[in-house]
């Protein structure tokens, strides 16, 4: 049994968590929802031992006390963290994440046999063992984080909002998955805000509300209980509106993508731009106009002759560029646009256009802090 008692965090002045108790079963599925900022991670990071916070209270593991422990004992000890992001190595290959994932001393003897629980919980990544991780959709890299996880041989595995970027039939397919380990006998603790399809699977769960949680039930009390309707789950229990990072409805006259029931994508309506709006305008001008969902205004008073399908087509791409390079770190964009019709070529009508190879990068931020001496304040460096 997990459990956690009098749980409390503090970054500085800022009260992240309060006194919050929650126990987790072996075999068990319990999920923490709550809003943004509620103290989710905090919840999670702490029973990990990786919270930057001060932390107060206690965190038992079957009568063992964990609190104060260093994460690598943590993970000994058997608590395996799936954190939000997933934190794989995108340059390694699949098998190599997995077999780092075994580090600790409670798995290193038994590697062949966790790799071998891990490609019977998830096929795929048998296939894919020498592919490189970060060529892989997102969907594929949360198993791949899930799979390392479980190569530490876990008693109980956390996971911090694994379904955040997919797809409605990728949260099917992870949420089934996480009912698999729990079959295992693995406790799952897990932090959402997908209340929809994480309480479907879940045995009990906590609601947080700005570091307290407030309320504690079944998750079949929880789904139809009114409040957290109104909360987490839309008017009447129907599930909110979501709109998916990797779902992209481009055209009206695109059938609607393959949901499953429950879901729904908010269509954006077609946007109609006359090409003179767009003519004389930089690249760079016109990814920043698609990622605000506007278009900026015309720079040049005489601009050069261009036909409206063609922008139509590339302006399109480039907004899909954009919104795909919001969840790629490293690798930029690459969008060949194919060339439309010959006819379209303005300036030799004759000769077809070569296609138009568009890069977005997104650059990675790093922010430093510095922890004064002697307190707990934080400055940025
Ligand atoms: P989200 O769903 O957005 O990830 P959450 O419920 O997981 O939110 P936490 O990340 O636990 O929330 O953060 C809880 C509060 O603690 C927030 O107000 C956050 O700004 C603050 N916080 C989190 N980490 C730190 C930190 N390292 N230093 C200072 N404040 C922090």
């Amino acid at each position: 049994m997990l459990e956690v008692s009098d749980l409390t965090v503090r970054y500085g002045q800022h009260r992240a968590l309060e006194q919050a108790a929650i126990r987790v079963s072996p075999g068990e599925i319990v999920v923490i929802l709550g809003a943004n900022g509620a103290g989710k991670s905090t919840l999670l990071k702490a029973i990990s031992g990786i919270c930057e916070g001060l932390v107060t209270g206690t965190v038992h593991l079957d009568g063992i006390d964990l609190s104060g422990m260093r994460p690598n004992r943590i993970v000994d000890e058997g608590i395996a963290l799936v954190p939000e992001g997933r934190g794989v190595f995108g340059d390694l290959s699949v098998r190599e994440n997995l077999v780092l994932g075994a580090y600790s001393d409670r798995a290193r003897s038994e590697e062949a046999a966790n790799l071998d629980r891990v490609y019977t919980l998830f096929p795929k990544l048998r296939e894919r063992g020498p592919q490189i991780v970060r060529t892989m959709s997102g969907g594929e890299q949360q198993m791949v984080a899930i799979g390392r996880a479980m190569m530490s041989n876990p008693a109980f595995l956390t996971l911090d909002e694994p379904s955040l970027g997919l797809s409605p039939l990728l949260c099917k397919e992870l949420f089934q998955n996480l009912a698999k380990v729990r079959d295992l006998g693995i406790g799952v603790l897990l932090v959402e805000q997908n209340a929809k399809q994480s309480l479907a699977i879940a045995d009990r769960g906590y609601l947080l509300e700005n570091a307290h949680i407030v309320h504690e039930d079944t998750a079949n009390a929880l789904r139809s209980d009114p409040a957290v309707q109104a909360a987490y789950l839309g008017a009447g229990g129907a599930a909110a509106p979501h709109t998916y990072d990797d779902i992209t409805v481009t055209h009206p006259d695109l059938p609607p993508p393959d949901l499953p029931q429950g879901f729904t994508v908010t269509r954006r309506k077609a946007r109609t731009v006359s090409a003179d709006t767009l003519l004389g305008q930089s690249v760079a001008d016109l990814v920043a106009g698609a990622s605000k969902r506007s278009v900026p205004a015309p720079r040049s008073a005489s601009p050069p002759q261009v036909s409206t399908d063609r922008i139509e087509t590339v302006l399109r791409d480039i907004e899909t560029a954009a919104r795909n390079a919001r969840n790629r770190t490293r690798t930029p964009e690459r969008l060949d646009v194919p060339a439309p019709t010959p006819s379209a070529n303005p300036v030799n009508p004759d000769k077809p256009e070569p296609p138009v190879t568009i890069e977005v990068y997104r650059a990675p931020r790093v922010e430093v802090y510095r922890r004064r001496p002697g307190g707990d304040d934080f400055e940025r460096s």
